[in-house]
């Protein structure tokens, strides 16, 4: 969420109180104005034009429908009304967020069912509020936006901390008081459910305006949400709601559902691949078992029996160990990582006190125990924390139940010294939930090959895909490779003059143009690289997006926006690649440096290898370097065209472009400069 000073629209960072642009103060009443990124983007495009009457063929579209916008509700309908799965591309300026829902509804409401419609980011969100209140306009619909009890909590958010306490804490520590009777903003919930929910029946608010509106009350957002949400058609949440198994079944339960009667939405959903593996990913560092150690001087006698005569400090003392011997001996002078063979840690245990797997998970349910006892204790004495015992218990349950042809192991050096690291490269939890479950809707703006997504998810074979191209006129749009130029590395090392020829184009093409420009690099290191000649040559102002500087980097991107004739050098796949809105003249004109393949780390050459294996020679590769890619490339691209007037052309600074001409619908140029100059009209060369 970005927040923006009343008096002068300036980006206003969170906690800060006044603007750093014009100094006002920004006063809690401006902060209940402030708006997202996408919200004034949103503002900014021209209003689509309503309808008094519903449509026959899609009677939940409140707006005259666009061209195609017909044929995509009818194909998520028909996919939905059948019991499929549909995975969608559907490019810019199809209307998305509306579509899925006239669909979705349509296909729900007539058989009782519930839409979960599932968004990455909290402004995603608030989008499918406005959508619903637009439909509201036309028929009977309600919605509601639900999040975590970390952003909801009334009582709480008073604690020193509290935005670190991890989700299980804040739990536990709200079941508490409400057992007890101890939250006052718990205790009032059924006097003002009536006047909440009929506050969400006619304003259909964001997540944030409901928190506000309870808040006035004196009643729990987070506990309201609960109870109204079963009685909602829509219930818009973040990912998380299916990613994480507990979250997942405490949203079933709040539905009164065993995922049956729901209709699911995913937006964004080329997230939401990665988002599970990151979500069943897991990590125990060198600084937990050396907490958890220094724990157990805290308990009673100094020690305690696991299981036939295994000592909880000699136990955790022996992992300690072993994670600096396998650190010495498997990491070279300047390695960072390197893979675990397969039980490594469990055997090491075996042999170092002589017991097999079986006492080996009596030993970790011990251990568990101890740790809930000491959680308890410390809650009691109002710390507020989880025991490190029982975070060290749970991680090494994980550590052995997950299986080995679903995870990479390894060892890594890092901040918190050495790592255990169990990276999953194939998520099972979320893509089996989401294979029992019928009518399902999977989109994005930049999701294909939709072949790859449905084979990673592990879709049912029935599932439908469909691909929308962007209704906007082909010829806003103009998108070229340069063919002498490339950041191969073997090919920059055996030729220098490749890096110079890059800065000297990127100069001579900002300079060509009176427009906005983004350049995208493939790295900080080649921008950090070239920004003195850049800083040279380009004769214009210039923005910098500065890694891990995320309130600079906005502030640049805030004044980037106002004026019409800057450089902005960014990162590909950094935060100004994807998710924020350029309309009009914000961004006319991009220059892409290199393709954008991943970075190859031991993960994704085991995922590679997975793939390879499952669906033949080659395709490793192509999922797993050349689609993320080529999707980046798109976002990027994607950033220049947001409504039908927009113009905007792209350059790809690379030869290997040729490859993708087709996914990336674009053609070769000789004379870069020149044709950058003849598409704006800007004769300065
Ligand atoms: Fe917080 Fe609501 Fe729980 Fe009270 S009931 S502790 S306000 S989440």
């Amino acid at each position: 969420m970005a927040n923006f000073c009343s008096r002068c629209g300036s980006l206003v960072f969170p906690g800060s109180d006044s603007c750093p642009s014009c100094g006002a103060y920004v006063s809690g009443e401006s902060r209940t104005k402030q708006r997202s990124l996408t919200e004034i983007a949103a503002q900014r495009r021209p209003a689509p034009r309503t309808v008094s009457e519903e449509d026959m063929k899609a009677p939940y579209l409140p707006y005259e429908p666009r061209p195609s916008q017909l044929s995509i509700i009818s194909d998520i309908r028909e996919a939905m009304d059948a019991g499929r799965h549909i995975v969608i591309e559907s490019g810019t300026g199809t209307g998305k967020t509306i579509v899925s829902l006239a669909a979705a509804l349509e296909h729900s409401k007539p058989r009782n069912k519930k839409v979960v419609y599932l968004t990455r980011t909290i402004s995603q969100s608030d989008q499918v509020m406005r959508e619903l209140k637009a439909i509201s306009s036309l028929k009977r619909v309600t919605g509601i936006a639900v999040t975590g009890r970390g952003k909801s909590c009334l009582l709480m958010r008073t604690v020193r901390g509290y935005e670190s306490l991890p989700p299980q804490v804040l739990s536990s520590l709200c079941e508490e008081k409400k057992s007890k009777r101890a939250c006052p903003y718990f205790n009032t919930l059924r006097d003002h459910m009536a006047e909440v929910e009929s506050f969400c029946l006619s304003e259909f608010p964001k997540s944030d305006k409901l928190d506000e509106f309870c808040e006035s009350l004196g009643t729990c957002p987070y506990e309201m949400k609960k109870l109204l949400m079963k009685g909602m058609d829509v219930v818009v949440a973040p990912y998380v709601h299916i990613l994480s198994e507990d979250i997942r079944s405490n949203l079933l339960n709040n539905l009164d559902s065993d995922g049956g009667n729901l209709t699911i939405v995913i937006d964004e959903a080329h997230n939401l691949v990665d988002a599970a593996r990151e979500q069943e990913s897991f990590s125990i560092s060198l600084r937990l078992v050396q907490s958890a150690l220094d724990e157990c001087s805290t308990i009673r006698g100094g020690d305690a029996m696991l299981c036939d005569g295994v000592m909880l400090v000699p136990f955790i003392t022996h992992l300690k160990n072993l994670m600096r011997s396998l650190a010495t001996s498997k990491l070279g002078l300047r390695e960072k990582e390197a893979l675990l063979e397969p039980r490594v840690i469990e055997g090491s245990f075996f042999s170092k006190f002589s017991i097999d797997r079986h006492r080996l998970e009596m030993c970790i349910d011990r251990l568990q125990d101890i740790g809930d006892n000491r959680t308890e204790i410390l809650m009691e004495r109002g710390e507020n924390r989880v025991s490190e015992l029982f975070d060290l218990a749970v991680a090494l349950r994980s550590w052995m139940m997950t299986p080995d042809e679903k995870y990479v192991r390894t060892i890594k050096t890092g901040d918190d010294g050495e790592v255990l690291h169990a990276a999953c490269i194939s998520p099972s939890d979320v893509t089996s939930f989401l294979r029992k479950t019928k009518g399902v809707l999977h989109m994005s703006g930049t999701l294909q090959p939709l072949e790859q997504y449905v084979r990673t998810m592990m879709l049912p074979e029935d599932t439908v895909t469909r691909i929308y191209p962007s209704p906007f006129p082909k010829e806003n749009l103009k998108v070229v490779y340069m063919e002498n130029v490339t950041t191969q590395q073997k090919e920059m090392a055996a030729d220098p003059s490749i890096s110079s020829r890059i800065h000297r184009y990127i100069a001579k093409m900002c300079n060509a143009v009176d427009r906005n420009t983004l350049v995208f690099f493939p790295s900080y290191r080649m921008m950090h690289d070239l920004r003195p000649f850049l800083e040279e040559y380009v004769k214009k102002k210039l923005y910098w997006e500065e890694p891990r500087q995320l309130r600079r980097t906005m502030q640049s991107l805030d004044a980037f926006r106002k004026g019409r004739d800057g450089v902005f050098f960014s990162v590909m796949g950094g935060s100004v690649a994807e998710g924020i809105d350029f309309p009009g003249d914000e961004l006319c004109f991009a220059i892409i440096v290199g393709i954008p393949y991943p970075p190859p780390t031991l993960e994704s050459k085991a995922m590679s290898d997975m793939f390879d294996r499952m669906y033949g020679r080659g395709k490793g590769w192509e999922y797993v370097s050349v689609a993320p890619a080529v999707r980046k490339m798109k976002q990027a691209i994607g950033r220049l065209i947001r409504t039908e007037e927009d113009r905007g052309m792209a350059v790809i600074m690379d030869k290997r472009a040729a490859r993708y001409v087709r996914e990336l619908d674009c053609s070769v140029t000789r004379d870069p400069v020149g044709d950058v100059a003849s598409f704006f009209g800007d004769q300065k060369v």
